[in-house]
């Protein structure tokens, strides 16, 4: 059985009369193809795409359902909601110290009571100290590649059921990249559906480790290039008209220079939940208030930092993660492009990556990429446009 599979239409479709297929290749970097030969003589339109600020955790959303984070709610993972938090129970045991609370184990034993007991979907990571858990909720409690699974907005599988189109999905839940291409070709070869969306989630493992290899990315790339031709192939014997994308979430920056903003803010008498709540993203540190004194105190600090910056209100607006509750943050500071918090809440200090994403969208090494053979109805400008051509590619709208 597949993982995360969804088979709405298990008779098999032999009236289709085209068939749609779309790779969605994580941090699949625009840089990194451009100028390369890679399945260009299958798919000659080729552009840049621009990426929703934040990670995956917005720019996928954004993608399936065609909308930005401020509308569909998915934006980083972690949002104060203190009312809300699968977690509160645990604020009667906060009195234990640091050395039990936040230690390996104890993460780990909240990681599974997440997954397996709160109904937090097999991605939850307890990222943030335990100690600050009951303050905080998970934006992805469903697997976004089900239906329903995306709070705010219908998805492309929602809007792909409702209209009879039978399709297929394909997610890294127990799959590698290699078994999903697989599996795809296999389904059709044997004309399961009529659309087939395939997410592959290695790239971004591989470029956040050799995204300054060009000889090792372009030995990825041939094997891409070569296992997405077979894919082609298999949509081509099984239908005359085929409609066939790769496109990205993001792209991958070289990290050039960390910076260690947690021991400026240690510094302070201010102390966390006391004063103020603060999540470190690799990129970006997102701040909620208690008191004017600790909105001052941060904020002076955070002015200072010669690597980053406040994002206004305008801004915030215009990527669309703007939400007038601040949930995901009362502040959002934004690392510099190439830089990197030495210290944050997702990374291990065994994680010492050389590329990273989750900077300024104008950062042209953040920029995904679509790939087509098909030229999309309207332009493509970002990875949120990308869902009305799959939508036109699903019910044969591209041109
Ligand atoms: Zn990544």
């Amino acid at each position: 059985m597949l993982g995360a599979q969804v088979a709405l239409r298990d008779q098999k479709s032999e009236a289709a009369k085209h068939v749609s297929v779309f790779v969605l290749i994580d941090a699949l970097g625009w840089k990194y193809i451009q100028g390369q030969d890679f399945l260009n003589d299958i798919l000659p339109h080729r552009q840049s795409l621009r990426t929703v600020l934040g990670f995956s955790s917005g720019a996928i959303p954004a993608m399936l359902t065609g909308v930005p984070p401020a509308v569909n709610g998915h934006w980083n993972l972690f949002y104060y909601d203190p009312q809300g938090s699968p977690f509160r129970w645990l604020k009667p045991f906060l009195f234990l110290p640091d050395w039990l609370l936040d230690q390996r184990v104890t993460r780990k034993l909240l990681k599974e009571t997440g997954r397996c007991l709160l109904g937090l979907g097999p991605l939850f990571e307890c990222c943030v100290s335990p100690r600050l858990l009951p303050y905080f909720n998970w934006v992805e409690r469903r697997n976004i590649y089900d239906r329903g699974g995306i709070t705010g907005a219908p998805s492309i599988f929602d809007e792909l059921h409702q209209s009879g189109v039978p399709f297929r999905v394909y997610t890294y839940h127990h799959l590698t990249d290699a078994e999903i291409l697989e599996h795809a070709e296999k389904d059709i070869r044997e004309r399961a559906a009529s659309f087939y969306f395939l997410y592959l989630s290695e790239m971004d493992m591989f470029l956040h480790m050799n995204c300054d290899a060009p000889e090792k990315i372009h030995e990825r790339l041939r094997w891409y290039d070569r296992e997405l031709r077979k894919v082609f192939a298999a949509a081509q014997c099984s239908c005359d008209d085929v409609t066939f994308a790769i496109s990205s979430d993001h792209g991958m920056t070289r990290v050039t220079e960390k910076y260690d903003l947690l021991m400026h803010l240690e510094k302070l008498s201010l102390r966390m939940p006391k004063d103020y709540l603060a999540v470190f993203d690799s990129t970006m540190a997102r701040f909620w208030f208690f008191n004017e004194g600790a909105r001052k105190e941060i904020l002076s600090i955070l002015e200072q930092v010669p690597c980053g910056r406040v994002l206004s209100d305008d801004e915030l607006k215009r990527f669309g993660v703007f939400f007038s509750d601040r949930r995901f943050g009362e502040i959002v500071f934004l690392l510099h492009p190439g830089w990197l918090l030495s210290r944050s809440d997702f990374n291990g200090s065994s994680w010492k990556p050389i590329g990273m994403h989750g900077y300024h969208p104008d950062d042209p090494y953040s920029d995904g990429v679509f790939l087509s053979n098909r030229m999309p109805s309207e332009p493509l400008r970002s990875v949120q446009d990308v869902h009305q051509w799959m939508l036109d590619a699903a019910q044969c709208k591209a041109t």
